[in-house]
């Protein structure tokens, strides 16, 4: 059967607007990037099937469509999630202060035992890098997270951001 899965998994990506939450979903599930993704807002998730260890993880991705914009993300979509990956802006300063922010609403709506990543994105753009691996380690340890750096536009670390998520959501239901 082709849509059997062992396990159906819920993941949830947070972060201020424009730090690439949608173009790293992309990326992850359609292998493609886009400046321009006005048209995408409304959309309220995607899906994906992996294997770990001979099972298969259907995963259901859900992507903020423009809600964080006004910090108005409705309850249902904290709801039942297994991970949670918040993502920032390595050139944004700003995007890393507010993830302690995104990290207090974690708390208040997600389950007490959910995963969560923390994701420095736009690695690519080196010249304007403004926040170093060494804060945003300490932010991650702060929050209880694992930390990666990826680049959406490159693809680079990509799969393996979702990967480290979804392995440390799987030990836990073994
Ligand atoms: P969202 O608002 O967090 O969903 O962010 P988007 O995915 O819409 O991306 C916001 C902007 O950042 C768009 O112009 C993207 O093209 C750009 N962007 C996203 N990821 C990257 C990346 O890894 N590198 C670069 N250079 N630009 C990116």
């Amino acid at each position: 059967m082709i849509d059997s899965f062992n396990y159906l998994l819920k993941v949830i990506v947070i972060g201020d607007s424009g730090v690439g939450k949608t173009n790293l979903l992309l990326r992850f599930v359609n292998h493609t990037f886009s400046n321009d993704l006005k048209s995408t807002i409304g959309v309220q998730f995607f899906t994906k099937v992996i294997s770990i260890k001979n099972e298969h993880i259907k995963l259901q991705l859900w992507d903020t469509a423009g809600q964080e914009r006004y910090r108005s993300i409705s309850n249902s979509y904290y709801k039942g999630s297994h991970g949670v990956i918040i993502c920032f802006d390595l050139t944004h300063q700003e995007s890393l202060d507010n993830v302690v922010k995104w990290y207090e609403e974690v708390k208040q709506q997600a389950d007490f035992n959910v995963k969560i990543i923390l994701i420095g994105n736009k690695l690519d753009l080196s010249q304007q890098r403004v926040v170093g691996s060494d804060t945003a380690q300490q932010v991650a340890k702060q929050i209880g997270a694992g930390y990666i750096e990826t680049s959406a536009l490159t693809s680079q670390n990509v799969d393996k951001a979702f990967e480290l998520l979804i392995q440390e959501i799987h030990m836990q239901l073994k």
